[in-house]
């Protein structure tokens, strides 16, 4: 079966996604030749982004956040527009996203959880005051709230725990499935990644540009782009 006929047949389809998914809209993804693991810095990515890197060096941190994880001006593509479709329609139950980009949300989808949280959302260490992404972007170095405490990014960084609520939700979304769409995605980044084995339906789609280790269980294998493939799919 197509992937057009197996999202005709199903409505409470649940999509899997990651950096990938946004590559069309021109931000980086991680693991892609161009990605950001393939570029060279003063230390490994996976270091810069660590919890024990951003409280021993939050200046180096910021510097590598704000020219690399933040990218001003982007906009949804045709993939984040057509699973906001989808959801309008009643064919689509939930986004789970590895994605801290916020463009599902600005896509129109409504029931997004984001595993890895989000750029959009920051808040004081000390107070709790929340901040908009301005407020990062304009700090000439570490962002500083007026209580003094550091403002910090409201994503979830290597060594630290996913939110629970956001855990229990996407589960549950996967578990309630009748379709299941993998895209944009290594799976290489646990605990995410074990995600997909709450899935218990039939039908399991992966659209991706290169193999995952997902391919061997799916039913329907796509290795293509994920805006231009789903962008053919008619709702
Ligand atoms: P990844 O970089 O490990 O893998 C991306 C995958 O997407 C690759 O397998 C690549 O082949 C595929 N891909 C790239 N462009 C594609 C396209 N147009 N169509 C179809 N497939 C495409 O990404 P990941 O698995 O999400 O893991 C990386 C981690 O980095 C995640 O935790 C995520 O939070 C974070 N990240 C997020 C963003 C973002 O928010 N946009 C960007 C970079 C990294």
């Amino acid at each position: 079966m197509g992937l057009q006929e197996l999202i005709d047949k199903n409505s409470r389809i649940v999509f899997f996604g990651g950096a990938g998914v946004s590559t069309e809209s021109g931000i980086p993804d991680f693991r892609s030749s161009d990605g950001l693991y393939n570029q060279k810095y003063d230390y490994p990515p996976e270091e810069m982004l660590s919890r024990s890197f951003f409280d021993r060096n939050p200046s180096e941190f910021f510097r590598f956040y704000r020219d690399k994880l933040i990218c001003r001006g982007a906009r949804p593509n045709a993939a984040h527009l057509k699973l906001a479709e989808l959801e309008r329609k009643g064919k689509l139950s939930a986004v789970v996203t590895q994605n801290i980009d916020g463009l599902h949300t600005e896509a129109g989808s409504r029931n997004v959880f984001e595993l890895h949280g989000s750029v959009l959302r920051n808040r004081c260490m000390k107070c709790g005051k929340s901040y908009p992404l301005e407020a990062i972007e304009a700090a000439p170095d570490v962002p500083y709230c007026d209580c003094g405490g550091i403002i910090k990014p409201d994503v979830v960084l290597y060594e630290e725990p996913l939110n629970e609520s956001v855990i229990y939700g996407a589960v549950n979304a996967i578990k309630a499935a009748d379709l299941l769409i993998i895209g944009g995605t290594s799976l290489a980044v646990w605990p995410a990644a074990g995600f997909i084995d709450y899935y218990r339906g039939d039908d399991l789609v992966v659209i991706n540009r290169d193999e995952t280790p997902a391919d061997k269980k799916a039913t329907l294998v796509i290795h293509g782009k994920i805006g231009e493939t789903l962008a053919a799919i008619t709702v």
